[in-house]
């Protein structure tokens, strides 16, 4: 048995997934038209390979990868590019980007597909795969894969927690495609030398954790265990569950590799199986769909299909005032329905306000330090609190406001209804606006600053010229001047002349 820990904090909402955990996987029908966004990773976007009028195949690349971080695009179905434009995306900020606009033939004709030897094939080469299958974070982070297999490390964890109420797109995956989870898992135990492989589930998805111990059977390749853990909000976050599993504490502003440990989501480990032992790039993700539809389940999406499209298939009840990305705890509202599934979309829960009722108005904070003793990443989200709403934001720096994970737990406690992520959120984007008009300042500043420096430059270098030109001319003249005063006074006494050349 392994030993297991426990992370700080933590709370235990009711769970809700039986609503949809028991329905298998459902392909969702092809939409009449995708938006597909060149931005679907958490550091950037990928450079357009493609213009209106070109004709796509399914999995064709659209938008290639640039950089280390980035991450490449590819075409959910084949069909048409009617449209590259701006569009928006499922952001909390509203946050649009180009989007390429397919309208789908029907006939789903794939690209040609390269299956790599996951055995032979060289860990660079298995690197390049994954990063041009375009394959980042589905836990919801949305950060390249293949950059996080560049180091060396001595346990892989593969999370299968999904901790967050109502979602069940994980559960489902493990139960039904236990065997690409696990081939994939092994790919990433290879690329990073891992020496042991812990599967992370929490004790509420039985069924899951058995299919997945089935799938492992006698591998190879290193020590590989399949560990229930208990269900305790939020132990899918990557540092909780590395305590969980490991014991190992990450301190603030550390990762999991700086201690040896490397965590993937089950979402992700299956895709790496996909693109390097089928060589399909990553054009669909399981979503749930939960709360308040007559039909909830889970389904397989091709990315860029539009949410409003999504929807009707879950059969949302007449009294659905709100639909969320994600789950109660981390997700956010969409204020607009015509925005695509991107990669990081998990889940899209109905609200109504009988199953989600609206929060009591906010009350002052009575410094009963119910937030800290919730908070797993343990920092003090009262102060945060204070300082975010005074827009102190150095001073929530320095209480460490980049290490919330905003699970919500702190606001799940609070008794005065206080939405403390909210403040937290505001607080970050506020920074991040500071610190990108810091940077364009800077470089407006480092612009001007040159261009001054080669103005004077040049000036100078003018001035230099003309000097040299006019010390030029007057050497010039004074010879001409030397020369005509010589010829002058021989005119003046011819005979000193002569007698020069007689003597
Ligand atoms: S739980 Fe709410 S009321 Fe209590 S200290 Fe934290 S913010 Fe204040
Ligand atoms: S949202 Fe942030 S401050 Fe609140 S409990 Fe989670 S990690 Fe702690």
């Amino acid at each position: 048995m392994l030993e297991l820990f426990r992370f700080p904090g933590g709370v235990k909402p009711a769970s809700h997934k039986q609503a949809s955990s028991g329905s298998p996987i459902v392909r969702a029908p092809l939409p009449k038209q995708l938006v597909v966004p060149f931005r679907q990773s958490a550091t950037g976007s990928a450079a357009i390979q493609v213009a209106a009028g070109d004709i796509v195949l399914k999995g064709q690349l659209i938008g290639r990868a640039e950089g280390p971080f980035g991450a490449a695009v590819h075409a959910p179905t084949s069909g048409t590019v009617i449209a590259i434009e701006s569009r928006a995306l499922p952001h909390p900020s509203g946050l649009a980007a180009p989007c390429a606009i397919i309208e789908p033939d029907g006939a789903e004709r794939w690209c040609e597909r390269t299956p790599l030897d996951a055995f032979n094939a060289s860990l660079e080469e298995l690197r390049t795969r994954i990063r041009d299958a375009g394959i980042v974070g589905l836990g919801g982070a949305a950060f390249p894969s293949h950059v996080k297999t560049k180091t060396s490390i001595d346990t892989l964890i593969i999370n299968g927690a999904e901790c967050e109420p109502w979602i069940t797109c994980d559960d489902r995956l493990m139960r039904e495609r236990a065997h690409e989870v696990v081939a994939g898992a092994i790919i990433l135990a290879r690329l990073m030398g891992a020496k042991r492989m812990l599967f992370g589930v929490e004790d509420n998805k039985p069924e899951a954790a058995a299919a997945l111990r089935d799938s492992v059977g006698e591998q190879g390749c290193c020590e590989v265990r399949v560990v229930s853990v208990p269900t305790l909000y939020p132990a899918g976050g990557e540092k909780q569950l590395i305590r969980v599993l490991t014991g190992i504490e990450i301190p603030y502003g550390k990762l999991g590799p700086d201690f040896g440990v490397q965590c993937f989501n089950v979402g992700t480990a299956y895709a790496v199986a996909r693109a390097v032992l089928q060589g399909e790039p990553l054009i669909s993700r399981i979503i749930t769909l939960a709360g308040n539809y007559a039909q909830p389940g889970n389904f397989e999406v091709l990315i860029g299909t539009p949410i409003e499209t999504l929807l009707p298939l879950g059969q949302p009840k007449a009294d659905t005032d709100r639909t969320v990305m994600g789950g109660p705890m981390m997700g956010f509202a969409l204020s607009d329905h015509s925005v695509p599934v991107v990669k990081a979309t998990n889940c899209l829960l109905a609200m109504s306000p009988a199953l989600f009722p609206p929060p009591p108005p906010e009350m002052p904070c009575i410094r009963c330090g119910a937030c800290t003793r919730a908070c797993p990443v343990v920092l003090q989200p009262h102060q945060l609190y204070w300082y975010a709403k005074s827009k102190n934001f150095g001073k929530t720096q320095e209480y460490h406001l980049f290490d919330c994970i905003e699970c919500g737990c702190c606001a799940f406690v609070c008794p005065s209804r206080i939405p403390l992520v909210d403040y937290y959120r505001f607080a970050k984007s506020e920074i991040r606006a500071r610190e990108k008009e810091k940077a364009a300042a800077d470089m407006a500043r480092e612009r001007h600053e040159f261009r001054q420096f080669r103005e004077e430059r040049e000036k100078a270098e003018k001035a230099a010229k003309l000097a040299a030109k006019a010390a030029e001319t007057k050497a010039k003249l004074a010879a001409e001047d030397a020369a005509k005063i010589a010829a002058a006074q021989a005119r003046a006494h011819p005979e000193e002349e002569s007698t020069k050349e007689g003597a």
